[in-house]
């Protein structure tokens, strides 16, 4: 989310007819976007805010912008710990930056930081890095308490995007040669609740706009994510198993394999039925690739709680995990939790947890040698020499031959690693090959 609010700013940048700059030294305009998920994205933004110090004492021309989360979140603290700062833009506040930018110029710092969304970020320019794939943000916003989270508080209510706004832009991305899409939100699969589908009393359903989005003439690949376990309701999985253009891989946060712990976190589901919606999803959808969250060292984390989390996760056998050490976050519930767990038993539960990952990462790989596989090319090794592609399972395939980024290939897995595969290409005059 926080990227496709990169590409959102760059976009408007570019809109107002600047060009990126080569060195920031010599730019008229710096924007650091932010993100508040763990504390140490706080750290970067004061340490990066205390080198541009220097640097616009020298190019005083210069007007730097701090947007997103953690502007949301900081608010006057940036001005108290940085006066240098030009512009505090929130998350809902990203189609004014123009204008203060603009005010800024005469009537110093402007911070606009409302809590409300007025605009949908998607519904401003974007400059996207790739030509042939796109976010498409779908619903901003969580409704959800999880203890340990700051994005209710500093990205508000979801707020469901209309149908035929979302339909709209794939469509004009289709027309513009982009044959992946992903749906962004912070809990995807309750996207539409807050909604009515215009002229009925009912919600659009993700299940239906899955199905949507896959019969847009030109796109090839649809992901999304973040989905929440607990609204994997079957009409989504079937949606999934029925639209070609879905791929086959989840995102399937879990956080940990203790019931406790969840309970603690506000998570709806215990780990029985998380390991039971996987069974499920993986008997609907054969060959589907998992990938999940988890969370070490959460207030009141036992070793036998660390234990359960380590079962589930040789279980579950996921594909890839993003493995996160807890963050106390300002203003969620769970910083004031009793037992807040020692930075170092953290740190040690957290490498056992790692280095089991990445030993079932490393088998799950190697089973996929000698499959022949679908392929995007995303793009070259730094010499235009070899090529990085991606699966629908969402796995990185390197192949030794150069080839034109947003081109589909078949390719054969001839060696694998835990985060990346090798394969050769695989010439068959009827296949995907071009
Ligand atoms: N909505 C998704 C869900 O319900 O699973 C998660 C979105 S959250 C932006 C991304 C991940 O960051 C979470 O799944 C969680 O593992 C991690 N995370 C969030 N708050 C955290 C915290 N305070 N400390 C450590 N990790 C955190
Ligand atoms: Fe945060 Fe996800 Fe929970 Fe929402 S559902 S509060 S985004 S972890």
């Amino acid at each position: 989310m926080n990227e496709h609010d990169s590409e959102r700013i760059a976009g408007l940048l570019l809109a107002d007819g600047m060009t990126p700059a080569e060195d920031i030294a010599a730019s008229r305009v710096v924007v650091l976007n932010t993100c508040a998920i763990r504390e140490n994205a706080d750290n970067k933004l004061y340490g990066n805010l205390g080198h541009l110090k220097p640097v616009k004492a020298a190019n005083p021309q210069m007007r730097i912008v701090v947007s997103g989360c953690l502007a949301q979140k900081d608010k006057g603290e940036i001005q108290r710990r940085a006066p240098w700062v030009d512009v505090v833009v929130g998350t809902h506040a990203l189609p004014h930056l123009l204008e203060l930018l603009a005010r800024s110029e005469t009537e110093g710092l402007q911070m606009d930081v409302r809590e409300q969304t007025e605009t949908f970020p998607s519904a401003l320019p974007a400059a996207r890095d790739d030509a042939f794939r796109a976010w498409v943000s779908i619903a901003p916003g969580c409704d959800n308490a999880c203890t340990f989270c700051i994005v209710p508080l500093v990205r508000g209510p979801q707020r469901s995007r209309a149908v035929d706004d979302i339909l709209a832009e794939v469509r004009g991305l289709a027309a513009r040669g982009v044959v992946e899409v992903t749906l962004l939100g912070q809990n995807v699969n309750t996207y539409g609740r807050d909604v009515t589908v215009p002229g009925s009393p009912r919600s659009p359903l993700f299940a239906d706009l899955l199905r949507r989005v896959g019969a847009v003439d030109g796109i090839r690949r649809v992901r999304f994510t973040s989905p929440h376990p607990h609204d994997f309701t079957p009409d989504v999985i079937e949606a999934m198993a029925d639209t070609p253009a879905v791929c086959e891989h989840i995102h399937f946060p879990m956080q940990s394999g203790s019931d406790d712990v969840l309970r603690r976190m506000q998570r709806s589901y215990r780990r029985d039925r998380y390991m039971g919606w996987l069974e499920r999803i993986r008997a609907a959808i054969p060959g589907i690739a998992a990938s999940t969250d988890i969370i070490v060292g959460f207030p009141g984390e036992t070793e036998r709680d660390f234990e359960q989390t380590l079962e589930v996760v040789e279980a579950a056998r996921f594909d890839s995990a993003y493995m996160f050490q807890y963050s106390p976050r300002p203003g969620t519930r769970a910083a004031s939790f009793d037992g807040q767990v020692h930075k170092e038993v953290v740190q040690a539960r957290f490498d056992r947890l790692v280095a089991l990952q990445e030993r079932i990462s490393t088998e799950e790989a190697a089973a996929l040698v000698g499959e022949t596989h679908e392929v995007l090319v995303e793009g070259g090794d730094k010499k235009g020499r070899s090529t990085q592609s991606r699966t629908r399972t969402n796995r990185i395939v390197h192949i030794a031959e150069a080839m034109e980024p947003g081109r589909f290939a078949r390719a054969r897995i001839v060696a694998a690693a835990a985060h990346h595969l090798t394969g050769e290409l695989v010439r068959d005059p009827v296949g995907a090959g071009t």
